[in-house]
């Protein structure tokens, strides 16, 4: 089962300007073929469906924990995404929808995804950034334990390259940390895919990161991650479950080559994480309704019957 926890994996700056064009860029991170729905579904199915997994533990562990973390990667991307449709925080929630009739909105019927405010109301939808839908087929779960683990190895030096040109799109803080941010993580995931395939086969398959061929202190919004050693870090996403994959991702294992040196650890629980930024309801799209008035009071009487 899944805990919960109302944060972020990581702390975003706001965006400075709305560019509704800037998150279908980084759409292609949430809903694309290497987006973090794919990895997301790749591992929680392949975890669910993992065979042996009590005599194969370190495994199972490995794909298991790493599921949670891509759950909240969906979170990050989706949010990232919203505030950039949405743009810079401001001061609350506007209340009063107002006269409509003046096409308030006529700049969203030029944006790349209009689909993204007429039907999704300026939030993330899990499609790539030409708006196609996120499907089922980019979930491979064979059973076999060494072509699912060769299938994630390349899924993360995918998801790295995607990344990768997405980032180069970009120039607006909020969308280039979570870029940064998720390079640092699918590295590492690349990385215990690689670890767990040498256990099973002998093949140094690590050897062949950083797929593509570019170090994460290159790239300035990965820099502070390395700092702080999360290249060496993966979590158990749980109070006590998970914590076999150690056996994998450090026992004696250590950093890649190009990035800063040290053991590879298992860190029980979850990283502090960040906040979620507030998406402002704004009345003339009706988010979260034309005069949300009585729903907000409606929602405090209940919070304060809640307390
Ligand atoms: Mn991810
Ligand atoms: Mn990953």
């Amino acid at each position: 089962m899944f805990l919960r926890i109302d944060r972020l994996q990581v702390e975003l700056p706001a965006p400075t300007r709305q560019d509704p064009n800037a998150a279908a860029a980084l759409q292609e991170l949430l809903g694309g073929k290497y987006g973090e729905m794919s990895t997301l579904g790749n591992y929680m199915f392949q975890s669910f469906n993992f065979r042996s997994k009590n005599k194969l533990k370190p495994f199972y562990s490995l794909v298991a924990a790493i599921t949670a973390e891509e759950l909240g990667h969906v979170e990050l991307v989706s949010n990232g995404v919203a505030m950039l449709n949405n743009g810079p925080d401001n001061g609350g929630d506007e209340t009063d929808g107002g006269d409509i009739s003046g096409a308030p909105f006529e700049d969203m019927k030029d944006i790349r995804l209009a689909a993204a405010f007429l039907s999704g109301g300026g939030g993330a939808m899990p499609v790539n950034s030409n708006g196609q839908s996120w499907n089922n087929d980019f979930i491979t779960t064979t059973g076999n334990v060494v072509l699912d683990l060769l299938h994630n190895f390349h899924l993360e030096c995918g998801a790295r390259l995607h990344k990768l040109r997405v980032y180069e799109t970009l120039t607006d803080p909020a969308g280039r940390e979570v870029c940064g941010y998720l390079l640092v993580r699918g590295s590492v995931h690349a990385h215990a895919y690689a670890l767990a395939l040498k256990k099973i086969t002998g093949v140094d398959i690590d050897k062949m990161l950083p797929t593509p061929n570019i170090p994460l202190s290159k790239i300035p919004e990965c820099q502070k991650y390395l700092d702080e050693g999360s290249h060496r870090r993966l979590y158990t996403f749980s109070p006590d479950d998970y914590k076999e994959m150690a056996g994998i991702w450090g026992n004696g294992e250590v950093a890649l080559p190009d990035d800063p040196p040290g053991e590879l650890q298992v860190v029980d629980g979850m990283p502090e994480g960040g906040k979620i930024h507030q998406l402002t309801g704004v009345p003339s799209a009706f988010t979260p309704d034309y005069a949300p008035e009585e729903m907000f009071e409606i929602a405090s009487k209940l919070y304060k019957a809640s307390r």
